[in-house]
């Protein structure tokens, strides 16, 4: 069995990144690091629990309003963007091509941040949705190729 014993409270406060979790047999707070996995001791009751360092696997509410979050929020973005240049600029009728490249452009800076952002916090539902979003957007560019 590979069991891992929790640090000493003082030595996680010296730890970057720390997690809380609420220990499944007492109830208690827990303190685990971020990518923390395995089996562990709880220090309080001191019963065994299973802890995979996924971005709060027990929580699938937060998971799926985070991956609506990362889906929609470029797409909010972009509209936003674009409106805002359009009504501050009140291009003519080509100007508007361009200002819509320029909308696409911050749209995809944004989301390419948020896949990177999720997978460096290995928070799967941001990454998974950033990138359904680059997918969509990279469609939408090609869409207005074949239009244009
Ligand atoms: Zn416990």
């Amino acid at each position: 069995m590979n069991r891992k014993l929790l640090k000493p409270y003082v030595n996680s406060m010296a730890g970057s990144n720390m997690v809380v979790i609420q220990c499944p047999h007492c109830g208690e707070d827990v303190e685990l690091e971020d990518d923390a996995s395995g089996l562990f001791d709880c220090p309080h009751c001191h019963n065994n629990f299973d802890w995979n360092g996924d971005f709060q696997s027990s929580d699938l509410k937060a998971k799926f309003l985070l991956f609506l979050f990362s889906i929609f929020s470029p797409s909010i973005l972009f509209i936003t963007s674009l409106w805002l240049m359009v009504s501050v600029f009140s291009p003519r009728s080509f100007e508007i091509i361009l200002y819509l490249v320029i909308s696409l452009g911050i749209c995809a800076l944004y989301t390419i941040s948020l896949a990177i952002y999720g997978g460096l916090k290995k928070n799967k539902p941001l990454l998974q949705g950033a990138l359904l979003s680059i997918g969509a957007t990279y469609l939408t560019i090609f869409m207005m190729g074949e239009l244009l």
